[in-house]
């Protein structure tokens, strides 16, 4: 078996891992640190969950022990930039940077929008060695002066696909120009469609190949199930799984803001305490509203998917899939938020008539058919003759809505 000592990490990052629990690397961990240690490009096809972070982060961190630049005051140079399409993703991956590194004396700062610069600004002008940024805050500061990146040796970009997904490619164009051309790259995405082929293509040299879970796979430990239940009735089958269903921590994903916000108010009417978490809220309220979660208090988050993508919460024990997504990769993306790192974890989706389409979806890609539970209180099973997605071009790409 694999463990971090033969992976050749020296006693700071040793010690750091140790004191996290970690007891062996994960796949991706095993795979791609001896790779990203020798300075190679790395192309990654792996979803939050399998240890990705740590698969770059702790290669990173013993690059940099190794070849150690002068520190003193005010000389430290940027020497690491990693993307990442949201600043919860970017802030997460900021504090694994921070525990593994906590015993080499690096710096490092998190950039993100939505928050005073100043700050920000402050930490660049002290001097780090590695920033995570979100790609528009980070422009900002690049165009402002406040960054300079031309002494980069080390490039991350985390979640690709969904970058792209968010519009970012410019942005991110304009900051590779601002990258040394010789750099190591390492690039994830949990999906890998032609676009972000084209992208990893034009940004990496050679790169070697690591993936740990093929595009559709649902990870085996958890395990998955689907209520046909009526749109009106989904709120009173959510409290009635949240009473009796044994739930420890519970996300549950709504389609729109505005939803995640109805079904937490519902939820809070009927006595059960819930957070909603989306794009609309501050930057403050989100973070609040995760570390209570993250606390327990209360154990069900409400979110979209744009503001739950990539989130770092430990031993969520359900994920409820209030409406189904009509993107069928992010039923994947989604459910892998419960059994993480070895924990089983329970997967439920609520699918209304019109949503049949979309379970079918699901379905071709996971190459499984989700068992279906019939267990409903008696006020939530009167469901309507299914509705078959007649009259809509599943092929016209997926429907627009607001996230
Ligand atoms: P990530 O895919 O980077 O979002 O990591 C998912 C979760 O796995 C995080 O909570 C990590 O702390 C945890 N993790 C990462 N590496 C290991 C490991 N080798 N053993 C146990 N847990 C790990």
């Amino acid at each position: 078996m694999t463990t971090f000592e033969n992976l050749l990490l020296s006693s700071p990052l040793l010690r750091a891992v140790a004191a996290e629990g970690y007891l062996s690397p994960t796949p991706i961990q095993a795979e791609a640190i001896p790779h990203v240690l020798t300075g190679c490009d790395l192309l990654g096809c792996a979803q939050t969950g399998t240890g990705k972070t740590a698969a770059f982060a702790l290669p990173i961190l013993q690059r940099l022990v190794d070849n150690p630049r002068p520190t003193q005051k005010h000389s430290r140079k940027v020497r690491v930039l990693v993307l990442s399409p949201t600043r919860e993703l970017a802030t997460q991956i900021g504090a694994s940077f921070q525990t593994y590194g906590r015993h080499t004396g690096l710096r490092q700062v998190v950039i993100f929008g939505g928050v005073s610069q100043q700050p920000q600004v402050k930490s660049l002008r002290a001097g780090v060695e590695i920033i995570v940024a979100t790609p528009g805050r980070l422009l900002d500061l690049l165009n402002q002066g406040h960054v300079d990146l031309s002494t980069v040796e080390t490039f991350v970009l985390d979640e690709a696909d969904q970058m792209l997904d968010m519009g970012f490619i410019h942005d991110i164009r304009k900051v590779v120009a601002r990258l040394p051309r010789q750099r190591q790259t390492l690039f994830f995405s949990a999906t890998m469609p032609a676009e972000i082929r084209q992208l990893a293509d034009a940004l990496l040299h050679r790169p070697v190949k690591v993936q740990v879970a093929a595009e559709s796979s649902t990870v085996e430990s958890i395990a998955q199930s689907v209520y046909f239940v009526d749109q009106r009735n989904k709120p009173t089958l959510l409290q009635h799984l949240l009473r009796t269903d044994a739930v420890g921590r519970a996300l549950v994903f709504t389609r729109t803001k505005h939803g995640a916000d109805k079904v937490a108010r519902h939820l809070a009417k009927a006595g059960i305490r819930a957070e909603a978490i989306h794009g609309n809220k501050s930057q403050a309220a989100r973070q609040r509203a995760l570390e209570k979660f993250r606390s327990n208090s209360p154990p069900v988050l409400v979110a979209t998917d744009v503001a739950a993508r990539g989130l770092d919460i430990d031993r969520v024990s359900h994920v409820i899939n209030f409406d189904l997504p009509n993107v069928p990769e992010t039923y994947v993306h989604r459910i892998g938020r419960t059994g993480r790192a070895g924990a089983s974890g329970i997967a439920i989706s609520f699918c209304g008539g019109p949503e049949r389409g979309d379970l079918k979806l699901v379905e071709r890609l996971i190459r499984k058919s989700i068992p279906v539970r019939t267990d409903h209180p008696p006020y939530a099973a009167n469901l309507p003759p299914a509705v078959a997605p007649k009259g809509r071009c599943r092929s016209a790409g997926p429907r627009k809505y607001h996230r």
